[in-house]
């Protein structure tokens, strides 16, 4: 699976009612506060990484067993080991999923 296609994976979720839904219950339900390090978190990530084999079942996408509140310094460490070497051009989202940044828009997202 290449990054292009990781991105579009991703979509399908991160743009749902329900995810927002989910992601701000999650996000009360920890208090706002990495599970790792204790600084405020800001990434709702899924411990089970989002793929083309998991991503229509919502035991895996929706299910808050599958959560982690992560700060961004945690979750990029986290995505590091999956994705190293992070190639040029690529980022986290504000949902902290990897996504291609283009160049000369706006991705103030951090
Ligand atoms: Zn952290
Ligand atoms: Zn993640």
């Amino acid at each position: 699976m290449n990054y292009i296609q990781s991105r579009r994976i991703g979509d399908k979720i991160y743009q749902t009612v329900a995810w927002r839904k989910l992601r701000q219950y999650y996000y009360g339900k920890v208090h706002g506060i990495c599970e790792r390090c204790g600084e405020p978190g800001n990434v709702v990530h899924h411990k089970i990484h989002i793929d083309e084999s998991n991503v229509n079942d919502p035991n895996i996408t929706m299910s808050e067993d599958n959560l982690e509140l992560l700060c961004h310094t945690c979750h990029n460490r986290e995505h590091k080991q999956v994705h190293e070497p992070l190639r040029e051009g690529f980022t986290f989202n504000a949902d902290g999923e990897l996504q291609y940044e283009d160049t000369g828009r706006d991705t103030n997202q951090h």
